[in-house]
């Protein structure tokens, strides 16, 4: 077991599956206590079990993330139970497709209240406390679609731009106290969440240099990566893992 991360906790959300688990797995592997974070309780249970196995420590914590309380009660359920958070993972996410008017007004509340509500007070009740130690990381998941212009992409992609400048806003605002906050932008990853969508990632990744859709543990390489302090210089940037895709 690497000791990189020993002696600091973790907050993963989304951590039940695809990339959020291979970061909860990772962070785990260098040494962090994680808090594994989702609905599903079962799932959840099974990824504290794979990292007890493995030697690591983590907690499982249930949680929607509908609203600023329950983003709130997370984080304050994972101070209580863990002592404290030194690294937040905002990884949770949904990502609907289609086209503008034919976008609900619930369907335009619930993508912008997890990807961008829930983060946004995650931050506000984490970021603090970090500050006033001194030291902290944030890492936000956005995405390669926050980039471009893409159609049916307007809901996902826009919430995810947001996400995209809040990191550079909050690199801006609590990088003085210690915390870096920086985000990482995938291209398209296999994952639970994309199981059926392989011939769309398949066409979106012919068009990168990489040529293939990414893993789940090659987006978490790069989480765990900026949560230490090998990246200690690294404050408020958009790390993109796509195989290059936006690159040309
Ligand atoms: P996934 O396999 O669908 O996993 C999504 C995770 O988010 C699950 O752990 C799920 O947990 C959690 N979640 C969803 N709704 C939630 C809610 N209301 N409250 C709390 N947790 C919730 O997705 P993924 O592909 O790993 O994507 C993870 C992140 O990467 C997302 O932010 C996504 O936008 C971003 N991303 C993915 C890709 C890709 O190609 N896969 C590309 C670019 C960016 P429960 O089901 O237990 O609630």
């Amino acid at each position: 077991m690497s000791a990189e991360l020993s002696g600091t906790t973790a907050l993963v959300t989304g951590a039940t599956s695809g990339i959020g688990r291979a970061a909860a797995i990772e962070l785990a592997r260098r040494g962090a206590k994680v808090v594994v974070s989702g609905r599903d309780e079962a799932r959840g249970q099974q990824v504290v079990d794979g990292i007890r196995e493995a030697g690591g420590e983590a907690l499982f914590l249930a949680g929607d993330l509908s609203d600023a309380a329950s983003a709130r009660s997370l984080a304050n359920r994972a101070k209580e139970q863990a002592g404290q958070v030194d690294v937040l993972v905002n990884n949770a996410g949904i990502f609907p497709v289609g086209p503008t008017h034919e976008t609900s007004e619930q369907d335009f509340e619930s993508v912008y209240a997890i990807n961008v509500k829930a983060p946004f007070f995650l931050v506000a009740e984490l970021a603090p406390d970090m500050a006033s130690r001194g030291h902290g990381a944030i890492v936000n998941v956005t995405t390669m679609a926050a980039e471009l212009g893409a159609s049916g992409a307007s809901l996902y992609g826009s919430s995810k731009a947001a996400l995209t400048l809040l990191t550079k806003a909050w690199a801006a605002e609590y990088g003085p106290f210690g915390v870096r906050v920086n985000a990482v932008s995938p291209g398209p990853t296999r994952t639970e969440g994309t199981s059926g969508m392989e011939e769309k990632l398949k066409a979106i990744a012919s068009a990168s240099p990489a040529g293939r859709v990414g893993t789940a543990e090659e987006i978490a390489s790069a989480i765990a990566y900026l949560a230490t302090d090998a990246a200690g210089f690294i404050h408020g940037a958009i790390l993109a893992v796509d195989g290059g895709r936006t690159a040309v």
